[in-house]
């Protein structure tokens, strides 16, 4: 008999057919995220759970560990895995498993996009052309914005993804390349010209400054008034890593006294953003609906590697991607 799985939201053909060679599978079909009950009386007979992006069904916690006395392997399609509860799972001997890698470049792309919006005012300024008042007498320095190219970033996070934002800082735009890690990176220092500096240095330095850690204990709400006020009056803040690891009220404040120039935004305190968050009515805050890693062939890859990696663990092998202390 083939293992079950519990899968929590739509999947692509081939995945499925891969994820049905080796295992049977029930799968959410409702609307929107599983809710916590359903999922709760789903892994009661699994051996594992496939989940993640923007369907992360909360933590993976001790109450569902209980539940699910079968458990084998959480398998979530995304790099992050701040919905697992590690301790517990490790007791419970369940393993986890990510996507790293298949996104980097995707992620490092609307980076990039973020830093290049809020940068040249693309967003407003498409409004401003939309909404019919571009005329023959505007005045052009009210159109300026912010040179990228040849500035300063600063990569609070230089992983896997921060260093391919590295490289096109470094070599698609010229920046000088700062970052801030707990450990040095001099693979990386040598390859971007990046600079290592303490978390103050980077802020009282950067132009620009990316958020990219993942979120843990230790990085909930990294960045907060006090990092704001480091930062220079001029700096564009971009955060793709998560919501909560940024003070997001510290942020409105920011913005709303001027401490800093403008913000990209990915990720909230709250997803979806409550329609009333004084952020969306900032002409100088460019916000995207946590689309990362949100193109059709990445998500794919995120799929079925995540697919090879419950598949691992369920026929005895080791997964691609544990994650873990
Ligand atoms: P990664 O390769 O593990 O890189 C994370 C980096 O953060 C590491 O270099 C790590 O260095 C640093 N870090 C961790 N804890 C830190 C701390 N307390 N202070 C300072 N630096 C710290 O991960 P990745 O693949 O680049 O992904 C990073 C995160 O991006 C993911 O965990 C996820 O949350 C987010 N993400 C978001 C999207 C999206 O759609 N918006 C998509 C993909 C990923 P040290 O260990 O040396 O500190």
């Amino acid at each position: 008999m083939k293992p079950q799985i519990y899968v929590t939201y739509p999947i692509q053909a081939e995945v499925e057919a891969f994820l049905r060679e080796h295992c049977d599978i029930r799968q959410w079909q409702g609307d929107g995220r599983v809710p916590r009950e359903t999922l709760l009386k789903e892994v009661a007979e699994v051996e594992g759970l496939y989940t993640g992006g923007s369907t992360i069904v909360g933590q993976i916690d001790e109450e569902l560990l209980t539940r699910a006395p079968r458990l084998k392997v959480v398998s979530n399609v995304s790099v992050g895995y701040n919905n697992f509860d590690v301790e517990a799972m490790e007791k419970h001997q369940v393993i986890g498993t990510n996507t790293p890698h298949v996104l980097d470049e995707t992620v490092a792309d609307l980076a990039f996009g973020l830093i290049l919006s809020t940068a040249r005012r693309m967003v407003e300024l498409d409004r401003f052309v939309k909404e019919g008042k571009w005329e023959r007498t505007t005045d052009y320095r009210e159109l300026f914005g912010k040179d990228v190219n040849g500035a300063t970033i600063g990569i609070i996070g230089m992983g896997r993804i921060g260093e391919a934002i590295a490289r096109r800082a470094k070599f698609g735009f010229n920046m000088d390349v700062l970052y801030y890690n707990r450990n040095r990176k001099p693979e990386a220092e040598a390859k971007y010209s990046a600079t290592y500096c303490e978390l103050e240095t980077l802020l009282t330095q950067a132009d620009y400054v990316v958020l990219m850690t993942p979120l843990t204990p230790e990085t909930y709400h990294l960045i907060g008034e006090e990092q704001f006020k480091l930062m220079k009056k001029s700096a564009v803040f971009i955060n793709i890593s998560r919501g909560q690891t940024v003070d997001e009220a510290a942020l409105i404040r920011a913005l709303e006294n001027g401490d800093i120039h403008a913000a990209g935004l990915d990720v909230f305190e709250q997803e979806p953003i409550d329609p009333q968050n004084p952020l969306l009515s900032m002409s100088n805050v460019v916000t995207v609906p946590h689309i990362g890693s949100a193109t059709a062939q990445t998500e794919i890859a995120m799929a079925m590697r995540a697919a090879q990696n419950l598949v691992a663990v369920l026929t005895g092998k080791a997964p691609l991607d544990p994650v873990g202390k």
